[in-house]
């Protein structure tokens, strides 16, 4: 495709926005429909954390990479997004487990440094109980991805997107081999492409087309605090927390420990319990604050069946494309770019280990 077309994207979470973004601003006539409100779903509630420490293989582990940079391409065409670039202390392993760790990393070429327990002390004063050791990956951050969603909805308006909020699509359509469009309430909307970024509502939207798309059931749970007057810094990662302060002072903390790589496929808990627990881990790790409890925040995460990004082509339908994935804030820029130029045409070999063909 080298010309202009009209493009339909089904989800304005974060993904969609994105693409949005990047499709309109290269000249394409873009709709975006969502269900709900953008960032209703999983983009609304997320961590945020950007990064690469965490990954699945080494694909997995070059497109996140990739990726962290690509958001500072995004942050210098957007303007103010409220990314914060504070650093990770990271010590959710210890001992040999933490060598381990940093060798596999260093062998990656990721940028970190190891720190004793008196660097990891001056860097975060508030630790009532700094680690012996802890890496330092100086390149992460964290953004609040329900505010990066909306910017980005912004900016492809200034391009001529149309978004359509409140707007289902109930069912695609398909004529002649092709997906050329879905049905909403109000009648059929057409395009020559059209994207499902539609995260854990994917697999219901294409069983009527007979595709099957496995997701895994990942319930989170995040818990928010109120503000807190002292100033953390970076994003720590210890062994029983994940946390991380927003620009306003408040907390953020996933219930599970080593929440990207959690495996537990409900929550059994009621949200308030597990907040405080969660609450009772935070004010441990950092006494004195006077942590207090805002909100209590639970989400499906969409995971696809192998727990890697589902990005590309829809097998044996034209004009069709999947983006859905876990990890979709370090990754959104990145799938932007390569996504939005796949389906202008030109391949992007980076995403050759994550086509959904593989899963369906
Ligand atoms: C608790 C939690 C913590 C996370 N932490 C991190 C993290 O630290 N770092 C990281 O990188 N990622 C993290 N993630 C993952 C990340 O937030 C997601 O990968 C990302 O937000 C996915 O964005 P999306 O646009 O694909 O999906 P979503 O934000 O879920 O958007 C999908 C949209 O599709 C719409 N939709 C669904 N069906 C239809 C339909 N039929 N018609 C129209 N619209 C429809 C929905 O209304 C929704 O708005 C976390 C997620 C959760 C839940």
């Amino acid at each position: 495709m080298t010309s202009a077309q009209t493009i339909l994207i089904l989800g304005a979470g974060l993904i969609g926005a994105t693409l949005a973004w990047r499709l309109a601003r290269a000249g394409h006539a873009v709709t975006v429909l969502d269900a709900g409100l953008p960032a209703g779903a999983a983009s609304g509630r997320s961590f945020g954390w950007i990064n690469a420490s965490y990954f699945a293989c080494e694909a997995h582990f070059h497109l996140r990479h990739r990726a962290m940079q690509a958001h500072h391409r995004m942050v210098a065409e957007l303007g103010e997004t409220g990314h914060r670039w504070t650093g990770c202390l990271w010590w959710e392993e210890e001992g040999a487990a933490l060598d381990r760790a940093a060798g596999a990393l260093t062998a990656l070429g990721y940028p970190l440094h190891r720190l004793t327990r008196a660097e990891v002390a001056a860097r975060v004063p508030a630790l009532a109980a700094p680690p012996e050791a802890a890496l330092w990956f100086p390149g992460e951050g964290a953004v609040d991805a329900a505010a990066l969603t909306r910017r980005l909805l912004q900016a492809a308006a200034d391009h001529g997107a149309r978004l359509w909020s409140g707007c289902a699509a109930r069912r695609l359509i398909v004529r002649g081999g092709r997906l050329a469009g879905a049905m909403t309430d109000q009648g059929p909307v057409m395009a020559d492409q059209v994207v499902l970024c539609t995260g854990t509502a994917t697999p219901e939207l294409l069983a009527p087309l007979g595709l099957t798309f496995p997701m895994l059931g990942r319930p989170g749970l995040i818990l928010r605090s109120r503000p807190v007057a002292a100033r953390i810094g970076p994003i720590l990662a210890s062994p029983g927390q994940e946390l991380r302060q927003d620009g306003a002072g408040r907390l953020l903390a996933p219930a599970s420990a080593a929440h990207q790589a959690d495996s537990a496929e409900r929550i059994a808990d009621l949200p308030g319990a597990l907040a405080e627990a969660t609450l009772a881990r935070l004010r441990a790790l950092l006494p004195g604050l006077g942590i207090e409890p805002e909100e209590v925040i639970a989400a499906d995460r969409p995971v696809p069946g192998d727990g890697l990004p589902a990005l590309g082509p829809l097998p044996g339908l034209e004009g069709g494309w999947l983006a859905v994935l876990h990890s979709g804030v370090t990754l959104a820029p990145l799938v932007g770019e390569l996504l939005a130029g796949e389906i202008a045409g030109q391949q992007a070999a980076e995403l050759a280990p994550f086509r959904p063909a593989r899963l369906m």
